[in-house]
């Protein structure tokens, strides 16, 4: 068992302060970034995230009587709900938990008492809902002693969120939360849905990886969302391809498409496949400072080909790269949210400095920069 540290301690501290009886144990999983691989997901293509050091937490207890009880330090009120209840009859953050219980419930995992707590930002794409979901599962299948395969428990978190949440996420952000490990990326296939680890530590190559909140609304996103993927059926059919990853000879799909959007797209998602295979590569071989140019011409493929980027993003990575970065990019689905900066770490200030400089002559909202950002391990029990 883990030595637990002071904030496990505090938050088993909280939850029998809440409950009236001390937690069986506190679990964790983490956030995660996507390194490279943007929009490829839904063209059953591949994506390299990793785990954030920042995750959330969950201390919990066994209950055998049927419900889960749970509750949040970063949400008001206490819910109890049947495991047997329907879909949509609990609302709200709740629904995530509560969701993943009942999901669980069908390989005979039963009810707990949950107190959640997180150091991860929510809604800022970094994926506090794959967190909350993953370190609840691994909570009760513990506390049940019911064991499933993590890349299983990633499957049925999505669903959890699929079906509970009614938000029709794919599969990268609970894969990266519960299968990744401290110093790797996770290359995942989305077609076939197979993992494997690439190494990636920049901070043992002298380098930083920012993850920059360019506080830059999303609200475009979800139409915006549904069209990108809607064209992307649309040229797969065109081509006769069974998704976007299939298409081989880019110069002769692109000369069977008359639409000069659907082109776009299409160069975007194939090229955006070669980036992350040639990512991996650079990743395999040691050479973590040389994925930054891959990582610009991610960026200008979303920007330009894609056509989802956003003005404070492309701002930001330019004046990153002026600055002296290898490189940056967009990540997450666009129109707003955040851009990922690698730099050598003696740059940092500067390029953070650079970056603040240009915002504030534009009288734009400051941004925020995480720096906790080391590759983590995925979700696992602290106490
Ligand atoms: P992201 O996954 O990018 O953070 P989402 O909108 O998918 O954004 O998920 C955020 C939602 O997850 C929150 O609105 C809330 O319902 C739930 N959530 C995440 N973390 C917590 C937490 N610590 N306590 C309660 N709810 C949380
Ligand atoms: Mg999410």
């Amino acid at each position: 068992m883990p030595t637990p540290s002071p904030a496990h301690a505090a938050l088993a501290a909280a939850f029998a302060e809440a409950f009236g009886h001390a937690p069986e144990g506190v679990w964790r999983a983490p956030g995660r970034v996507n390194l490279i691989g943007e929009h490829t997901d839904y063209n059953d293509g591949l994506v390299l995230p990793f785990a954030l050091p920042l995750g959330v937490s969950v201390a919990a207890s066994r209950r055998d009587d049927g419900l889960v009880e749970v509750r949040s330090l970063q949400a008001d009120g206490t819910v109890t709900a049947p495991l047997s209840g329907a879909p949509g009859d609990v609302k709200g953050w709740a629904a995530y938990p509560v969701g993943m219980a009942r999901v669980l419930r069908e390989r005979g995992v039963g009810g707990a008492t949950l107190l959640i707590d997180s150091d991860l930002p929510q809604g800022a794409g970094l994926s506090s809902s794959a967190a909350l979901e993953c370190a609840t599962a691994i909570a009760l299948c513990d506390l049940h002693g019911v064991e499933v395969p993590a890349a299983e428990l990633a499957r049925l978190a999505q669903r959890a969120e699929n079906e509970h949440v009614g938000v029709p996420s794919g599969i990268m952000d609970q894969s990266a939360s519960m299968l990744s490990t401290a110093g790797s990326a996770l290359l995942l296939d989305c077609r076939t849905g197979l993992t494997s680890n690439v190494p990636f530590a920049p901070q043992d190559a002298g380098l930083t990886l920012m993850v920059i909140d360019t506080r830059a609304s999303h609200e475009l996103t979800g139409g915006e969302y549904a069209q990108r993927r809607a064209e992307c059926e649309k040229a797969a059919e065109i081509l006769g391809v069974p998704a976007l990853r299939d298409v081989k000879d880019l110069p002769g799909a692109l000369a069977r498409l008359d639409d000069p959007v659907l082109r776009r797209r299409v160069q975007h998602i194939v090229t955006e496949n070669h980036r992350v295979e040639a990512t991996v590569g650079l990743l395999r071989a040691g050479a973590v400072a040389e994925i930054g140019g891959l990582l610009l011409a991610s960026h200008m493929s979303l920007r330009d080909q894609y056509e989802v980027s956003w003005t404070e993003a492309n701002v930001a990575v330019d004046e990153a790269v002026r600055a002296g970065a290898r490189g940056g990019r967009m990540v997450g689905g666009g129109f707003g949210g955040s851009v990922i900066v690698l730099t050598h770490t003696e740059r940092a200030d500067r390029v953070r400095d650079a970056i603040d400089a240009a915002y504030a002559a534009r009288s734009w909202t400051p941004p925020v920069f995480l720096t906790e950002t080391a590759p983590s391990q995925g979700a696992r029990r602290i106490a």
